[in-house]
Formats: C-alpha cells, sequence, structure tokens
C-alpha cells in the first residue's frame, strides 16, 4: 500500500514551552502506525532541535521543516539552508505552501529550485499544490494546478519524483473551515495521479498525495477513505492534541 501520512503544520503558531506539551501530549496519546503509515510534524524552525529529541526512537514519526532556502550556503541573512536541516536530521520539508506564495512571492520556478536542493540532500519535499477561490469558480483548476506540477516537477527524473509527497491543498479551503468535499479531493487528486502518468507512468501509484484544507478530526476518515487522498497536511486542527491524534488514527 502507498505510504498514508497524517502531517501537522504548526505555521508561526506557539512558544516553545506550549510546543513542547504539544508533542508530549499527543505522543502520549494512543495511536499505534502500521507499517505503511506516518506521522509529520512540521515544527517552527527554532523547535526543529527539541522536536527531533522528542519523536527520537519513534517509529514512522518525522519532523519536517516548514520551508528552506533555495541556495547552498552562503550570504542570505535569515535563510535557513536544506545542508542545514540534513545536519539536524530533518527528513521532510513543506514546500510552496500557499501562505509562502502569497505573502512570500515564491514563484514555481523558485520552487523548482527548492525541490531540487531538498533531493540533492536526501530530504523529502511535500510539495504544496491548489487553486484560489476565482479559479475552483471558474472550473479551472485542474489546469492551474497541472502547471503548478509541471513548472515545479516535471523536470525531475521518475528516480526522482518518486521521492516527493504531494499535497492538494485548495486555497479557499485553508484556515476557513471550508472544506473540499471528498468527492472533489478525490476527483482533482486522481486527475494529478493520472497526469503524472501520463509523464512518468508507473511512478503515479507510488507518490503520496496528501489532501489539506481544513482537515478535522471529524472530516477525516471520510476524506482519507478516498482512494487518491492518501491522508492529509493539516494546519489549525494539528495545535490540538485529541483533533490531531484523531486525524492519526484515521489514516486508512
Ligand atoms: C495548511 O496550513 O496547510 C492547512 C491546510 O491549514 P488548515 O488545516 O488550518 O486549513
Amino acid at each position: 500500500m502507498r505510504k498514508q501520512i497524517a502531517a501537522a503544520n504548526w505555521k508561526m503558531n506557539l512558544t516553545l514551552q506550549q510546543a513542547e506539551k504539544l508533542l508530549d501530549d499527543i505522543i502520549a496519546k494512543p495511536h499505534e502506525l502500521k507499517q505503511h503509515q506516518q506521522v509529520v510534524f512540521a515544527v517552527p524552525f527554532p523547535y526543529l532541535q527539541m522536536a527531533q529529541q522528542k519523536i527520537a526512537g519513534k517509529q514512522n514519526v518525522f519532523i519536517a521543516a516548514q520551508n528552506c532556502y533555495s541556495k547552498k550556503s552562503g550570504a542570505y541573512t535569515g535563510e535557513v539552508s536544506v545542508e542545514m536541516l540534513r545536519s539536524l536530521g530533518i527528513s521532510y520539508v513543506i514546500i510552496g505552501h500557499s501562505e509562502r506564495r502569497e505573502y512570500f512571492h515564491e514563484s514555481n520556478e523558485l520552487l523548482a529550485d527548492k525541490v531540487n536542493i531538498c533531493l540533492e540532500n536526501n530530504i523529502t519535499p511535500i510539495f504544496c499544490c491548489g487553486e484560489p477561490l476565482n479559479i475552483r469558480e471558474a472550473g479551472t483548476q485542474n489546469e492551474y494546478v497541472e502547471k503548478q506540477l509541471d513548472e515545479s516537477l516535471f523536470h525531475l527524473t521518475g528516480e526522482q519524483l518518486q521521492k516527493i509527497v504531494i499535497a492538494y491543498e485548495p486555497i479557499w479551503a485553508i484556515g476557513t473551515g471550508k472544506t473540499a468535499t471528498s468527492a472533489q479531493a478525490q476527483e482533482i487528486q486522481a486527475h494529478l495521479r493520472s497526469v503524472i502518468k501520463d509523464e512518468y507512468n508507473h511512478v503515479s501509484d507510488i507518490i503520496p498525495i496528501l489532501y489539506g484544507g481544513s482537515v478535522k478530526g471529524s472530516n477525516a476518515k471520510e476524506l482519507f477513505s478516498q482512494p487518491d487522498v492518501d491522508g492529509g497536511l493539516v494546519g489549525g486542527a494539528s495545535l490540538n492534541a485529541d483533533e490531531f491524534v484523531t486525524i492519526i488514527n484515521s489514516l486508512k
């Protein structure tokens, strides 16, 4: 079975003390991960090392950064390199979250560079894509998201692409409480898989495609039950231990 992933995106929330307590609370609650299931915590940069220590020895639990820079090293004040993340033992990085695309003007081209440098350093990008509301209302979401994949991912070889996790996150559903229906999520995620199949053949069967956008304990099971929804990237609900554990327990 394809990897199924519950990924928490804490964004710019929590003090160090709150972050420690939240991780402790989640880890203490019962959830049994099957071999193909993973939990990922994308925590703010200053908490990466603390989080790595808390999950040490836990099977199938990983820490992610929420961003990285596209250059190897050098005079880029305030940026964090993939090599630095690797030296902490970080395994995943969220690339191209819609908040980074919108507030920090990250282009598909820049994101392609970030994907490349992650792969060069053996870090798995969780590559975010998704359309804004006006595109959904115009019914052109498939083309919009295809272009994001085409311009940031489709230069990769099949061997490289199979190391990627994709998160489909319709922007109109992020942090709005408005979730895509499971049918909407399944429809576009199946379409994305078919586009990948056209380019890369069987690699499309391997790549986990997560859904993100107001995933909660109450809707996770229904969303994750869809054949092309391989778990979720979760913002708001990942800040509540009970909610996030329910989401973990909803993985198929
Ligand atoms: C996200 O930040 O990726 C996200 C999906 O947020 P939320 O779950 O709060 O909509």
